[in-house]
């Protein structure tokens, strides 16, 4: 048990992605006086998300996605050590070991080493030109590998496989996506609007086959990604777009308790007093004991790095609302928040040039989803925090003003 509230003291980050970074800068603006040392393997710290976005663009470069120009980082006494990769933490000793011998003291621990790129455990799944993005360099390789007219089968039809696909036929690729389901990201975003995004690929020039691939071969001419039903696809380049696995090992090596993520608390406490995690790498036990999902979104793992700050000086973190995100893609902006799918009936509200979908519970809107219309999933996610009770004919008339029923609630 820790005393509230606590002196952080020497704080070492592991991984310095939204989640570590947005720890360290918490902490100071908390008036945290200790040291403060953030350690990343990579060659900078960066944000992830225009690398499936705006990878062609030029100017793309790890400078123009830093999170802060180095002086800020400075000013703040926030010492950055990158190119080096932590190899063991001891949660008792709260030292960190990095890969040239160096053993860093620390009071305070914060794991926060997101994921890796899952790869296809299929046969020529680990061929030089299967690509996978999750890194600054892993989009440098993509992109070198991709010119106009290159034919490209993106494997996996989420979030990131669906912003890929968009620029890689922006660029002038020949883009072929795959995924086994008919209607991938329906757990994100509910049936109705997973199937008009999905829809969006055929007319925007991506050819879209549902289907297993169970091989990737070399050709002649490139590869083939063998499908389940023995069709085959010419490819110069593959990308795997097919979730991440928690970069969970300091933390196992450690003995701390991980069960597909690091399990924390609502501070962002692990099973070991001093360690915390926090990002994609995390994993929350809610109050009532249940495990919930990984978020594996922006906002999440900005807002549960700020949470770390505040559990590592032993405050109560601001309350969490319904996870929320977003996602690009041919021209789009995708919004979301809470849950799509589950308990509940649909509501779909048009008038504009795309649909918006809530999802209704007992009265209480749940989750909210929106393409072009940030308003509108800014409302609803004030609907869902506030528990507003609306009627389901308020939600589907675009007539009715969403903030006027939030304010017609105080
Ligand atoms: C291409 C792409 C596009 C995305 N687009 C969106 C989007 O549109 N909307 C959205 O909501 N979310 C998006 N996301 C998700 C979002 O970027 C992630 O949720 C977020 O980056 C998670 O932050 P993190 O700090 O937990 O982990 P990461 O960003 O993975 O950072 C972890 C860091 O830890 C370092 N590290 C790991 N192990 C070690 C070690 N042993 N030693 C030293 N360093 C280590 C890694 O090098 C890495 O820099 C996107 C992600 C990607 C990859």
């Amino acid at each position: 048990v820790t005393d509230f509230p606590r002196d952080a003291g020497r704080v070492v980050i592991v991984g310095g992605g939204l989640a570590g970074y947005s720890a360290a800068t918490s902490l100071r603006s908390r008036g945290h006086t200790g040291s403060i040392t953030v350690i990343d393997e990579e060659p900078g710290l960066y944000d992830r998300p225009p690398l499936s976005k705006v990878l062609f663009s030029d100017g793309l470069s790890i400078e123009s996605l830093a999170f802060a120009p180095p002086a800020q980082l400075d000013e703040s006494h926030i010492d950055v050590v990158t190119d080096h990769r932590v190899t063991a933490i001891d949660p008792d000793a709260a030292s960190v070991t990095l890969d040239d011998g160096t053993v860093l003291p620390a009071d305070t621990i914060l794991i926060a080493t997101g994921g890796r790129a899952r790869r296809l455990a299929i046969p020529g799944g680990d061929l030089p030109l299967v690509h996978v993005l999750r890194s600054y360099s892993d989009a440098m390789g993509l992109r070198a590998a991709v010119a106009p007219g290159s034919r490209v089968v993106v494997i996996g039809a989420g979030l990131i496989g669906a912003e890929l696909a968009s620029s890689l036929v922006g660029v002038g690729a020949v883009v072929t996506l795959v995924d086994p389901a008919a209607v991938p990201i329906v757990p994100a975003v509910g049936q109705l609007m997973a199937s008009y995004l999905h829809d969006m690929h055929t007319t925007h020039a991506v050819r879209v086959i549902t289907g297993m691939p169970t091989a990737i071969e070399e050709s002649a001419s490139g590869a083939e990604v063998v499908l389940a039903n023995g069709d085959r696809i010419g490819a110069d380049v593959v990308v795997v777009g097919v979730g991440i696995v928690p970069n969970t090992e300091l933390a196992e090596d450690a003995g701390l308790d991980v069960d597909n993520g690091i399990v924390v608390d609502s501070r962002q406490r692990t099973s070991a007093s001093r360690v915390f995690a926090a990002g994609d790498v995390a994993r929350r036990r809610s109050e009532d004991g249940e495990l919930e999902r990984r978020e594996e979104h922006w906002e999440g793992a900005q807002l549960s790095g700020q949470a770390a700050a505040a559990g590592m000086l032993g405050l109560e973190p601001e309350a969490r609302g319904a996870a929320w995100f977003w996602s690009d893609r041919h021209g789009v902006h995708l919004e979301a928040v809470g849950r799509l799918t589950g308990d509940g009936s649909v509501i779909v509200r048009g008038g504009g040039s795309h649909p918006t979908v809530f999802l209704v519970n007992e009265g209480i809107v749940v989750g909210a989803a929106s393409i072009d219309d940030n308003n509108t999933v800014r409302a609803a996610r004030r609907l869902i925090d506030q528990k507003v009770p609306v009627s389901e004919a308020e939600l589907g008339d675009p007539s009715v003003s969403l903030r006027g029923l939030l304010r017609a609630s105080r």
